[in-house]
């Protein structure tokens, strides 16, 4: 039998990278971790975490503004950005240790470097090859952007992140989920966000309610969206961006962000020449196990271009080591997993949108819009929207989707009753929690009439 360096090698240290690498080492694989940039990837370095943060930074803006209401006097102190930049790079290099303590205490070895795949059980980190048994690909994705002129003077989610000051006027392309949350992050810290959608409406791919109840939301708090409009080019004039529509219009601003969607980050390391076939969006191809056309070879989290989220990768990373190293086959479950966007007011979803639902048999739609207990001293003009959809058939909930500052944190107790197949009926024998807003879930009655869709 052949004798490899490793049992695993990982090109990638990102959430789904290393959960199954230090999962192998823990459960006694010789194990390996490439990683050229920060442990801990997009998730914790360039995404979630940090965004999350200045998520929480922005609220405040508000929070101060509804404090009146409440008789609190003083409305709006100073917003300092550097500090809160500060702050929260501190805290990400607290997360990067505790990532390389977590791979160190589960024997898995950090090889810094670039990776790239030689053959199908060979790595090459800095000069050097390395060999192992099974290589998995964890290299997650990278900011997407369409070849216009001009295109080099825009900032990604990257940059954003690090800004030295706190942009005042602020064009933001796409309408995803980096988009809105980006929008609401700005808009909330005083500058002046212009979001530039090429679609009618932002959010593709979400239910038809959240996605105009969250932009008439976002539209409420100042933001401008301009949609069907397409960025023809980018101009610098000194300290000044110019964006030009392929109407021909013109905008004015200090700082132009891209959020045009994700790339695997599958090219120049070797996979196409060790035969691992990719799709058309340079994505791995992988089967149920992970597995890439080299038998060898796995992959997992955004480089496959499944469902690209964190916990997703998490979970197909515990997958792969739990079927190769722990004689536990497991496969992902792809139903059902709850999403959230930290926009303002934030998303909770999960399973199927209404029209998705649709396609599959008759349902009945519950939905329920209403002000937030909060808001009536406070005097903001701000409505929850929840909908839950219902196949008519099993009485199963199939779909539930909310817009509202608690949705993020509402949704991931639906997806547990949604996962367990509930249905209708035992969400409304459930009884609720007053006063809150998730109680609404439990308390819908009336099914929205068919005509009124
Ligand atoms: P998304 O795929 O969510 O959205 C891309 C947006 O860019 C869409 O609005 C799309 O428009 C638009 N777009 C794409 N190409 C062009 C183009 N050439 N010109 C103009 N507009 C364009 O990508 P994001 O970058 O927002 O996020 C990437 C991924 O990261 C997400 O899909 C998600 O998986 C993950 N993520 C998850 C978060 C969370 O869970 N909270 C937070 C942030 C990211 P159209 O609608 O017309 O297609």
């Amino acid at each position: 039998m052949a004798t490899f360096d490793y049992d695993l090698i990982t090109i990638g240290a990102g959430s789904g990278g290393v959960r199954a690498t230090r999962l192998a080492g823990g459960y006694g694989a010789r194990t390996a971790i490439v990683e050229e940039s920060r442990v801990g990837g997009t998730c914790v370095m360039r995404g979630c975490v940090p965004k999350k943060l200045l998520v929480y930074g922005a609220h405040f803006a508000e929070q101060f503004e509804d404090a009146m209401g409440y008789g609190w006097a003083r409305s709006r102190p100073d917003f300092d950005w550097p500090t809160l930049i500060d702050n929260k790079n501190r805290e990400l290099n607290r997360l990067e240790g505790v990532y390389e303590r977590i791979l160190r205490e589960n024997n898995v070895e950090l090889l810094r470097g670039r990776g790239r795949v030689v053959d199908p059980r060979t790595v090459e980190v800095g000069g050097k090859a390395v060999t192992a048994a099974r290589i998995l690909i964890g290299t997650g994705s990278w900011p997407a952007m369409p070849d216009i002129p001009g295109i080099e003077h825009v900032i990604t989610s990257n940059e954003a992140l690090d800004l030295p000051d706190l942009p005042r006027q602020v064009v933001i392309v796409g309408g995803g989920y980096i988009a809105v949350e980006f929008a609401g992050i700005f808009n909330a810290l005083g500058a002046h966000v212009t979001l530039i959608i090429r679609a009618g409406q932002i959010l593709r791919g979400f239910d038809e309610d959240i996605r105009e109840t969250l932009a008439a939301e976002m539209q409420k708090k100042g933001i401008t969206i301009l949609r069907e409009a397409i960025v023809r080019s980018v101009e610098k004039h000194g300290e000044r961006y110019s964006v030009r529509l392929a109407g021909g219009e013109e905008l004015g601003c200090g700082t132009v962000m891209y959020a045009t969607g994700r790339t695997p980050n599958t090219r120049g390391i070797g996979l196409e020449e060790a035969g691992v076939e990719l799709n058309s969006k340079g994505a791995v191809k992988v089967d149920e196990w992970n597995r890439s056309s080299v038998d060898s070879i796995y992959a997992v989290g955004d480089a496959t271009d499944r469902i690209n989220l964190t916990p997703v990768a998490i979970a197909e990373g515990r997958c792969f080591a739990e079927t190769n190293f722990n004689g536990n086959p497991l496969t992902m479950d792809y139903a059902n997993v709850p999403s959230a966007v930290f926009s303002q007011p934030a998303v909770g979803s999960c399973g199927l949108t209404e029209d998705q639902a649709r396609e599959q048999g008759p349902i009945d739609v519950y939905i329920s819009r209403f002000k937030p207990m909060k808001h009536t001293l406070t005097g903001r003009d701000e409505q929850i929207m929840m909908k839950l959809i219902v196949d008519r058939a099993s009485d199963r909930v199939v779909g539930c989707h909310i817009v509202g500052d608690d949705g993020p944190e509402i949704i991931q107790g639906v997806a547990i009753a949604m996962k367990c197949g509930a249905t209708k009926a035992q969400f409304d024998a459930t009884v609720g929690i007053h006063p809150s807003a998730a109680e609404e879930l439990v308390t819908m009655r009336e099914k929205r009439p068919e005509h009124g869709k």
